[in-house]
């Protein structure tokens, strides 16, 4: 086995060997590497063919009409296309109020925290202690100036799953817009922008086995919702965000969606499987707690805490594990996750936790080893902690 063991899948996943090759199709002179926008020779068309093919595979796997596909550079820009391209686009007439939740991902947050400094006023929900959001917290937020509502399918530090079917109902009968950030759904779980009354969809390859640097922003076509471009240029995707499509990308995010499709309903019951084993072999570790609700979660993600230890230090002495305190954009910080604040999770308890995210990759050696080290590891901490305690007494 190779050590560290890749545990972090949340953070970002490998690319498929699959795709990596696709993608290598799409690079040299031999390849498929043309701008998909020049319209005067065959290069040109092989590529946008390419690019229409892929379109459509990240469609179907959110069962939406390909012409709502925009092609971006990941969820951090969806977010932010998604959520101030709306704004700028109905702008005071459709109200200027947004609802999203306290622990949404930076890229919804900072977006949002940008609007308010620029005349929007925005409600903050606060997670239940399971790490859910309600549609009845939703509703209960709705004002006459509602224009949007911005919550993720699944948290990416916790893993628990929204109901976004529920809430994506209400705001279908309120009139208020729906954007959902999707980066640890899609591929994982089922998602159905139709039967969800999704607006307007944020997804990034790298989540689910693509190349970083590729996302999409899924706007709804009928009844048709509008965002203003945030990056103008050549007038690319229908005017919403020009730049030259990166086809080998593209192509890669193409084949990860139809990958992740095909393969849903197996990988998901091996991951499931997998995390079975693992909590069944951790669960006894005196002081240990599950953050978020034990069912509606997606199976790849776990956050555990230990009371009495501290993160970064039990982190540091899995050093065997590559695993992380929560997520990747805020792990440089030593504040304690904000995700896990907003649950009303404690201080010590949320300074005690760690993430722990599995994918195709794992296997069930790996899920042992990592049982037995954090065993070996938190029970050595413990020890040493009753020593210090019992020396200074
Ligand atoms: C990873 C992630 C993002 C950011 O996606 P990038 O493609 O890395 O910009 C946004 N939201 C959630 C929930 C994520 O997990």
């Amino acid at each position: 086995m190779k050590l560290p063991v890749y545990l972090d899948y949340a953070a970002t996943t490998p690319v498929d060997p699959r795709v990596a090759e696709a993608i290598m199709g799409c690079l040299t002179l031999d390849g498929n590497f043309a701008n998909p926008a020049s319209r005067s020779h065959l290069f040109g068309w092989q590529a946008e063919e390419a690019v229409e093919d892929a379109r459509n595979k990240v469609a179907e796997l959110i069962n939406a009409d390909p012409r709502g596909i925009v092609w971006t550079s990941g969820a951090t820009e969806s977010d932010n296309l998604a959520i101030k391209g709306l704004i700028e686009h109905y702008g005071p007439s459709k109200g200027r109020h947004i609802i999203t939740s306290a622990y949404e991902h930076k890229a919804v947050l900072d977006t949002c925290e940008y609007l308010e400094q620029h005349g929007c006023r925005v409600t903050y929900l606060k997670p239940d202690s399971r790490g859910l959001i309600s549609s009845a917290m939703v509703s209960d937020a709705l004002a006459s100036d509602t224009v949007l509502v911005s919550l993720m399918h699944v948290n990416n530090e916790v893993g628990t799953i929204n109901n976004i079917s529920e809430i994506g109902s209400l705001c279908k009968e309120k009139e208020v817009f729906f954007h959902v950030d999707a980066a640890q759904s899609a591929g994982k779980i089922e998602l159905d922008v139709e039967a969800m009354n999704i607006d307007l969809l944020s997804i990034s390859a790298h989540k689910f086995y693509g190349p970083k640097g590729i996302g999409v922003l899924y706007a709804r076509r009928s009844p048709r919702v509008m965002v203003d471009a945030q990056i103008h240029g050549g007038g690319h995707e229908r005017g919403m965000r020009s730049g030259t499509l990166p086809t080998h990308q593209i192509v890669g995010i193409g084949l990860a969606a139809e990958l992740a499709k095909a393969e849903m309903k197996s990988e998901s019951a091996r991951i499931k499987e997998l995390m079975q084993k693992f909590w069944s072999g951790v669960c006894n570790i005196p002081g240990i707690h599950l953050n978020g609700d034990h069912q509606q979660r997606v199976p790849g993600i776990i956050n555990l805490g230990f009371e009495g230890l501290d993160g970064e230090t039990l982190l540091m002495a899995l050093k065997d594990l590559a695993i992380s305190t929560g997520s990747a954009c805020t792990s440089a910080s030593l504040e304690p996750s904000f995700v896990l604040k907003a649950m009303g999770v404690s201080s010590a308890l949320a300074h005690s936790s760690l993430r722990i995210s599995m994918g195709r990759f794992t296997t069930e050696d790996e899920v042992e080893f990592a049982v037995k080290t954090i065993k070996e590891t938190v029970s050595r901490l413990q020890s040493g902690l009753q020593k210090n305690n019992g020396s200074m007494s």
